[in-house]
């Protein structure tokens, strides 16, 4: 492995030549199933680390470290890291791997060794998420962690291109639906461009994509988030159907839904896909009072 640097050159970052080593020495081939594409450049490590956009003072939480190519980045730029990985193996050996490399850092990261779909607790309150995530469960990962981490406040994800424009799209959009919308509760999210396979080991057939997100405050509203998320889902589940029709079995009646569509000030005969997040608010909202009304009288 490439000896660490003398104090005058810039921090090395992991390349090929050290991925490849560092699998063969802990004996892993890289899983499809836990979305294992490894990052074997570091220009591409700088670019995500600038894109994300750190301040002075951030706790970044990284989804999934692998072998610890970010994590080396992240070290440069933040105070402290909290890398929660679900494989052992890699687990186990990233603080080897940051004790070699980053030496005077190694003190700034925890490693938990968890599925980032069930983490509750974490050493130390992240401010930012910043990842290579797992593509088969980025979308879940990143609004279960905005859900269950109040102190995220920004973060810079790397997914499947296709999720980042997803994530990113505004109502009206061709790409707009559920991962949009209910990112949209919690985030306002941004495309911050694209990234090509042959970065990755081993390379992945497609292509990702950067997107960049701020947290702000969720919509006013009584309903609660997973009100607001059920019609959501009622509403995308048949997306070509009027929302008259679609939210017909969420409300009970295609009457019902008419009602609570008409008191929330929207079109029975729109689609879903022309909603932002307030819109469906605004619906739950109005289907609670309207149950809320019927179970008085
Ligand atoms: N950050 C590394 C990089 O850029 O080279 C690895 C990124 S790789 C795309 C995804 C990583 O997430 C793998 O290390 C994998 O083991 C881990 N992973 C997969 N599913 C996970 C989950 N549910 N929770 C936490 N880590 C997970």
């Amino acid at each position: 492995m490439t000896q660490p640097p003398a104090a005058d050159r810039p921090a090395p970052l992991l390349g090929a030549a050290d991925i490849r080593r560092l699998a063969a020495e802990l004996d892993i081939r890289p899983t499809k199933t836990l979305g294992q594409n490894f990052v074997i450049d570091g220009n591409t490590i700088r670019r995500i680390v600038g894109a994300a956009q750190l301040g002075e003072h951030e706790t970044v939480l990284e989804v999934g470290p692998g072998l610890g190519s970010l994590t080396l980045g992240l070290l440069d730029a933040a105070e402290r890291v909290v890398a929660v990985e679900i494989d052992p193996v890699l687990a186990a050996r990233l603080p080897d791997t940051v004790a070699r490399w980053r030496p005077e850092r190694a003190a700034a990261l925890d490693v938990v060794l968890e599925d980032a779909l069930r983490v509750t607790e974490l050493p130390h309150a992240p401010t930012a998420l910043v990842a290579n995530l797992p593509y088969n469960v980025a979308v879940p990962v990143v609004l279960n962690l905005l859900e269950r981490f109040p102190s995220l406040q920004r973060g810079l994800v790397m997914v499947q291109d296709e999720v980042a424009d997803r994530l990113a799209a505004p109502p009206g959009s061709r790409t707009y639906g559920v991962p949009s919308v209910k990112a949209a509760w919690y985030s306002s999210m941004g495309k911050a461009g694209m990234v090509g396979m042959n970065v990755f080991w081993p390379a992945p057939k497609i292509a990702s994509g950067l997107v960049r997100f701020t947290r702000r405050e969720p919509p006013v509203t009584t309903a609660t988030r997973q009100e607001v998320f059920a019609v959501v889902d009622a509403a995308f589940a048949q997306r070509r159907k009027t929302l008259r029709a679609a939210l017909a079995g969420w409300a009970g009646t295609p009457v019902l839904a008419e009602q609570a569509l008409r008191a929330a000030g929207v079109d029975p005969s729109a689609r879903g896909e022309v909603l932002d997040i307030t819109a469906f608010a605004r619906i739950a909202e109005a289907r609670r009072e309207a149950a809320d009304v019927g179970a008085v009288n």
